[in-house]
């Protein structure tokens, strides 16, 4: 486990997440440093990766001192795009393939 103090309080992974996301999630991996600074009053950023359900990945980064909270969630989203991108890539001509044409 990996406590940490945010706003005056020590909370657990799970709970991080939780001031992140607004409800429990299934899993919350250690909360790390995220090794920025919170845009809204400079001081340090705490970072945690959680699943809030079972097809769902997030980073969730946390002000240490106030409010402020983001949430990177299309990470999953990214991947199914790519997955997209590349079925449109498989209709390309095969000119694009010089090994194959030549
Ligand atoms: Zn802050």
């Amino acid at each position: 486990m990996s406590n940490r103090v945010v706003q005056g309080r020590m909370v657990t992974p799970e709970r991080l997440a939780e001031l992140v996301e607004g409800e429990r999630p299934m899993e919350a991996e250690d909360i790390e440093d995220a090794g920025r600074e919170c845009p809204d009053c400079g001081e340090n950023v705490l970072q945690v990766g959680y699943m809030p359900s079972i097809t769902e990945f997030v980073t969730g980064y946390k002000c240490q001192e106030c409010d402020w909270a983001e949430s990177d969630r299309d990470w999953l989203d990214r991947v199914r795009s790519l997955r997209v991108g590349a079925g449109r890539a498989g209709s390309l001509p095969d000119s694009t393939w010089p090994h194959l044409s030549g």
